[in-house]
């Protein structure tokens, strides 16, 4: 669906005669408008109500940007090519109208299927003409169903293979009732539920998921109005965790995976044919530059043209590259939410290059284990479940492959089947993360490619010296977005709520691993600096609390910023050689135990609880007395 959209002073229309048998009648009221929204709107194949509601967004959007309160809808079929048939049209137009009274403004529709004449009289401000164009299905650069309208129209077939490797098949109708559906243990309640969003849609939404609470609370992540919607600007602390998961994703995952780390520009020229057509399959939202150029939406304009300028032989495949990719993508306005969905991120993005199928299925395997790794022991433990898309004849083909390796993962998956391949991938795998409000969010992806090597014509030398297409190349992505790894971890932390326990951050990424707290001061300074030095010497983030505040408002204080650690020094335990330490995972919230801990006692258990997880130092002061207040939010 397209749509141009005005700002007027002044806006009249007349109808002439009648197009088509789909006319509708002309409706009794007003033709003249003045400080109006008007909409030209191009209904086109594929649109239906999901098209017409994130459109409605769009408009209301602007309605709201210029402070317009009434909204005119014309029907104008000249904004495409491709068109909707009449009926269809009629139907999308409706719902638009609908949905965009539904944000609070006074609408009027023009009537469908007439020759009109127009008079029209546009503001002269920069926001009064804008062109607004929603892709049926949504931006898929992400691989991501949005809701069961999309996964109705876009795939025919549905199969749930249970961790056993076992497939059932089952239909929109019938999936309630399969038996893996039905087990009752946590993982496959998670696959239930995200079977239910795929085939009738998510739960309607209430109010803001958890995390965006906690990302401002833990002063992690904020919007950042003097940008454009969707780009966060991140705190010291949000920095922090951002960097820890990098050096995970490249030290512990691309580097062992055996990726050579690149990086390739922000910015692409649409006169390159191949980055054009790249663009366009991606169904994306271009992020557009004067002088054509655009942002790039993923790594892969880059990736695929720096590949085909490096020479290499079947000796050194699979060749496999990294790049942490900041990307950019205009989605709606409307489906920007917190970390899930934003229009600036950083993705964590692999590729490999194969020689032949046997290969692929190597590394296939070797990416999904690895993620599974990752999914279980970083980001969401018990809290995910595997997706799978499929061209119909690939499935048919990999079939055994796909079912031994859901068994090898020991996760219940559920798969959609297309009949033809409408991007650049035959398959691919999504690992889904569950949310406590039952919304689920894309996070690692791999994706077998069977049309870039051809395309950007990346060549490799065979044994017999010839020069040959790479047939398949493999798009994997670790940690999906740093967002929405940041989305999952933060909706993690409210399962833990949920159940009645302390939400943690995992204790590698918690800003702040201990703190320290004097009761009084000064006169317990001195043994608590020393203490803050030596956990510090051995590479652990350390606060501590110097204000003059009562003791039991800094350990408040601790508690409500989530830190694992929190040791109290005073008089009792310096007379005693100890430290009282009151840690807080895997504890019911208020049910905290306090113990008596040695030095060598305290040590050992930070060193078992960091394992061999990466380690930075503190981004803010030590003292507390020395950190700025970023967001006021407790
Ligand atoms: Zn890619």
């Amino acid at each position: 669906m397209r749509a141009l959209i005005w700002h007027v002073d002044e806006f009249s229309y007349w109808p002439v005669g009648r197009e088509s048998e789909a006319a509708e009648e002309v409706p009794e009221g007003p033709r003249e408008f003045a400080d109006s929204i008007v909409a030209l709107v191009s209904v086109e194949e594929g649109d239906g109500p999901a098209e017409a509601e994130r459109m409605a967004s769009e408009i209301a959007g602007v309605a709201r940007q210029v402070g317009c309160g009434r909204v005119v809808i014309y029907p104008y079929a000249h904004l495409s090519s491709s068109l909707a048939r009449p009926r269809e049209a009629v139907s999308a137009l409706e719902e638009l109208s609908r949905r965009v009274s539904s944000e609070g403004l006074e609408v009027h529709r023009a009537p469908f299927g007439w020759t009109k004449g127009f008079r029209v009289r546009v503001k002269a401000h920069p926001l009064a003409e804008q062109l607004k164009v929603v892709e049926p299905g949504g931006a898929r650069g992400g691989g991501e169903a949005r809701a069961g309208g999309e996964a109705k129209e876009k795939f025919h077939r549905f199969i749930v293979i249970d961790d056993d490797g076992t497939e059932y098949e089952v239909t929109r109708e019938d999936w309630r009732s399969s038996p893996p559906l039905n087990k009752g243990d946590r993982r496959h309640r998670m696959l239930a539920e995200f079977v239910r969003n795929e085939l009738e849609g998510r739960p309607p939404g209430g109010s803001a998921p958890r995390h965006v609470y906690y990302m401002r609370k833990l002063e992690l992540v904020d919007y950042a109005p003097e940008s454009d919607v969707g780009h966060m600007k991140w705190y010291p602390n949000g920095v922090l965790v951002r960097d820890l998961i990098l050096d995970y994703a490249y030290f512990r995952v691309a580097r062992q995976w055996g990726a050579m780390k690149i990086q390739n520009p922000l910015v692409y020229r649409t006169d390159v044919e191949s980055i054009r057509m790249l663009q366009g399959e991606f169904h994306e939202r271009d992020y557009s530059l004067d002088e054509g150029l655009v942002l790039r939406f993923a790594s892969d304009p880059g990736a695929f043209p720096f590949v085909q300028r490096t020479m290499f032989t079947y000796r050194q495949m699979p060749l496999k590259v990294y790049e942490e990719a900041n990307c950019f993508r205009k989605e709606q306005r409307g489906e920007l939410t917190g970390l899930m969905r934003v229009r600036w991120f950083l993705m964590t993005d692999h590729h490999a290059f194969l020689r032949d199928e046997e290969q692929a299925r190597a590394e296939y395997r070797k990416l999904s284990l690895l993620f599974k790794q990752l999914m279980d022991d970083v980001i969401s433990g018990e809290h995910w479940v595997l997706g799978f898309e499929f061209v119909e004849e690939y499935y048919e083909r990999f079939r055994d492959y796909i079912r031994s390796l859901v068994a090898e993962m020991g996760v219940p998956a559920f798969v959609k089947l297309m009949r033809e391949m409408s991007h650049y991938y035959a398959f691919k795998s999504e690992y889904q993360a569950i949310f406590p409000d039952g919304n689920n969010l894309q996070i690692s992806t791999v994706q077998w490619d069977v049309k870039n090597g051809e395309r950007f014509r990346i060549r490799y030398i065979a044994e017999d010296g010839s020069e040959r297409p790479v047939p398949i190349i493999l798009h994997a992505s670790s940690f999906g977005s740093i967002e929405r790894t940041l989305a999952a971890l933060l909706e993690g932390a409210a399962w833990q709520e949920r159940e009645g326990y302390n939400p943690v951050l995992p204790f590698w990424l918690s800003p702040e691993q201990v703190r320290v707290i004097p009761v009084r001061i000064p006169d317990h300074m001195g043994p608590a600096s020393e203490l803050a030095d030596e956990l510090e010497g051995r590479g652990f983030r350390v606060g501590l609390d110097d204000r003059d505040l009562t003791l039991s408002k800094r350990v408040r204080d601790a508690k409500s910023r989530w830190i694992p650690y929190i040791v109290v020094i005073g008089d009792e335990e310096v007379r005693g050689g100890f430290y009282s330490v009151t840690p807080r995972e895997g504890h019911r919230i208020g049910e905290e135990p306090t113990l008596r801990m040695s030095r060598e006692e305290l040590l050992a258990e930070l060193e078992r609880k960091q394992g061999g997880m990466p380690r930075r130092p503190m981004y803010v002061p030590r003292e507390l007395s020395l950190r700025p207040t970023f967001t006021g939010v407790s």
